[in-house]
């Protein structure tokens, strides 16, 4: 967070990390730097799971779940359903909740921390997908198969051992 020095009310370089805000000495201004909402699916159909293939960085390359930032007035489950369409052109689907794990994600200068809202969605049919946005490609696993550390961020990869246990 050294990556922001000056004031953005008064622009004196008097703005003062703390692990959850800057304040500025000069004029009390404060920023909080809240940890970021996002979504995720593990979509299922028969024993598999869908994986993305990230088209962008951080971890381009890497495995992912589908998912991504929730909008400012957004419902998680509104943003998995517009993420989901966005990035898998994938309607219809009916998400059940699993579990929630935070998450440090690295962008420009900035570490963002996130909280990673975890979603399973059952597939009674295989969909048609066309990935798109920041998705390269697609993968569907065998559960049994799964090679969890090829998963991007520690969050996915969390969630996904707990999947596997539990599910
Ligand atoms: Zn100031």
């Amino acid at each position: 967070m050294e990556s922001m020095k000056f004031c953005p009310k008064c622009g004196q370089a008097s703005f003062m990390p703390s692990p959850k805000s800057f304040s500025c000495e000069e004029c009390g201004f404060t920023l909080f730097i809240n940890a970021v909402a996002a979504v995720a699916a593990i979509i299922q159909y028969d024993d598999s799971i869908l994986a993305t293939v990230r088209a962008e960085d951080p971890d381009a390359g890497k495995l992912d779940l589908p998912g991504g930032f929730v909008d400012h007035g957004e419902t998680a489950e509104q943003a998995l359903r517009r993420e989901l369409e966005e990035e898998l052109n994938l309607k219809e689907i009916m998400p059940s909740y699993f579990g929630t794990y935070p998450n440090i994600y690295p962008y420009g200068s900035v570490t963002y921390h996130t909280l990673d809202l975890i979603f399973t969605v059952k597939l009674r049919t295989m969909p048609d997908i066309t990935p798109a946005d920041d998705v390269a490609s697609i993968k569907w696993i065998k559960k049994s198969h799964l090679e969890i550390q090829q998963f991007a961020f520690s969050s996915i990869r969390a969630a996904l051992s707990e999947f596997t246990k539990t599910a």
